[in-house]
């Protein structure tokens, strides 16, 4: 379905998202037809550059991020001839004249910020300045939304000094995802699971994001972030609020981002056992491979106490879940990558078959990649003639099997961009849950800053810390492998 007439301008258009993430997304948009006749994307960024010198380094993202199957030239020029660039400094007067001149009345208005959240600030000033926003325009920004309470309310108060909530529109990618969006389906759409989802059915939950990239050229804004405030504070949190939620009244933006900050304000503290934060290691060259350098050498800074794994507990204190633990880890140079979110229900109350150390869990596990799907394990009589025994099977649900091959399956960018211009903000984190989620992170963080703690080293391609499976198997359970 096509949305309305759109002016979009992206801020940073010359950066590495817009050029990996955002343009090819929205080629991919224009290829489904979602983009009507006289929708426009406007380009600004601090380069001096002209229309022609840009379409051709979109060409190229294009080229380089999106699936042959989707190149085609005829409708890669027609794309094309939708761009507009206009070099503009977000903290000076230049090309402000020139981007207001393009700008239409009567179609939708939206300004991606895909700049240093540093600009932010200015950007949002010289789009009033200069009479380009109005009060139905909107602004998508990007992460990191602050770096700490302090910041994030900053930062929320300098954008609220132009725009209403209802006109902000902050990013947060896994939200965007196809598997995430079923999990609301999947929870609020069948009569299964509901009566299930609480502490008198569910044991835990896991969530695991493991990455096997160190972080690359990243390394000067991750040494001041680390995963707590890089992966934990934002898109894990918003995992676990749409796995712990109530359900909202209705699939609406304010009803979902009410029962999510709710969930956010019943977290637990985290105590000092209950959280294990890690830094992987260097390899030296061995048998055919190479060396491989350690996350010190990597910041380039020998002294760092940064963490690139960590791995929590944590609980909801509210009637539904209390006394479920929810556990949490998430690093790099891991053994594999994977994100999931794992579901176990408790042990039967009473076992009528002779089986003693079998594990007679159910386990709902919602994969979020690769291979986006679901497995539900359930417990079978083993087949065949060796009596009543039990064993594992899963029940597997593989998005990619199920789909048509030609199925139209958007990117978290380009769904979330659609959204941006339909006005919807079910997908988009408000202020006040960003703002909730620092205020939970932020006394664990001192603490161990405090204290000051250094994270444990892990060797690469191993799954985290040693220290990391003790914070399980002290509760008597075990992570899920990371394969
Ligand atoms: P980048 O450094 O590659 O690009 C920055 C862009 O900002 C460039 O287009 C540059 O011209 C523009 N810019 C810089 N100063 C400017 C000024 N004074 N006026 C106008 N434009 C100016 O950055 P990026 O990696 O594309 O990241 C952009 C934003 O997206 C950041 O907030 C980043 O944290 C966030 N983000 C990036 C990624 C990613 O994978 N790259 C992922 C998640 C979030």
């Amino acid at each position: 379905i096509p949305v309305d007439p759109f002016d979009l301008v992206i801020f940073g258009g010359t950066g590495d998202l817009a050029r990996r993430k955002i343009l090819p997304g929205l080629y991919r948009r224009f290829l489904a037809g979602q983009m009507p006749e006289d929708a426009r994307i406007i380009a600004a960024a601090r380069s001096e550059m002209d229309e022609d010198a840009y379409r051709a380094f979109v060409a190229e993202a294009i080229a380089e991020f999106v699936e042959p199957g989707h190149r085609d030239k005829a409708q890669i020029q027609a794309f094309l001839a939708r761009l507009s660039y206009v070099a503009t400094d977000a903290k000076g007067s230049d090309g402000w004249d020139s981007l207001k001149a393009l700008m239409r009345d009567g179609v939708v208005r939206a300004f991606y910020f895909s700049v240093a959240p540093s600009l932010f600030g200015a950007l949002a000033e010289k789009l009033h300045e200069y009479g380009i926003a109005d009060g139905d325009s909107r602004i998508v920004v990007e992460k990191p939304f602050g770096r700490d309470l302090a910041s994030a309310r900053a930062l929320n108060a300098t954008l609220a000094a132009h725009f209403n909530e209802t006109q902000i529109y902050r990013i947060d990618h896994y939200l965007g995802k196809e598997t995430v969006q079923n999990l609301m389906a999947v929870r609020f759409a069948n009569s299964l699971f509901e009566p299930l989802w609480n502490a008198q059915h569910v044991d835990h939950v896991q969530i695991t994001v493991a990455e096997t990239v160190g972080v690359g050229g990243r390394g000067e804004y991750y040494d001041r972030a680390g995963a707590m405030r890089d992966m934990v504070q934002n898109h894990m949190m918003q995992l676990l609020c749409l796995i712990a939620m109530e359900p909202p009244y209705k699939f609406e933006p304010d009803a979902v981002r009410d029962e999510k900050l709710k969930v956010i304000r019943a977290l637990t503290g985290v105590g000092h056992d209950e959280i294990v934060r890690g830094q992987y290691r260097g390899m030296p060259a061995r048998e055919g491979r190479k060396a491989e350098p350690s996350y010190t050498e990597d910041v380039g800074n020998a002294h760092s106490r940064t963490e690139s794994y960590i791995a929590l507990k944590v609980g909801i204190s509210n009637w539904r879940w209390q006394g479920v633990p929810f556990y949490l880890r998430t690093g790099k140079k891991l053994r594999n990558r994977i994100s999931e979110i794992a579901i176990t229900f408790k042990e039967p109350p009473h076992s009528i078959f002779d089986e003693d150390d079998a594990w007679r869990e159910n386990v709902l596990a919602i994969r979020l990649q690769p291979d986006e799907g679901m497995t539900l394990t359930v417990m079978i009589k083993e087949p065949g003639p060796g009596g009543m025994r039990l064993t594992e099977m899963p029940l597997d649900m593989s998005f990619a099997d199920w789909l048509s091959e030609d199925a139209d399956i958007p990117d978290a960018y380009e769904r979330l961009i659609m959204d941006v211009i339909r006005g919807n903000q079910t997908l988009f984190m408000r202020g006040d849950e960003v703002e909730a989620a620092w205020a939970w992170a932020d006394p664990i963080i001192a603490a161990w800053e405090d204290r000051g703690e250094r994270p444990h080293g892990y060797d690469p391609g191993s799954s985290g810390p040693e220290d990391a499976l003790m914070l399980m198997h002290r509760d008597g359970r075990r992570w899920r492998e990371i394969r």
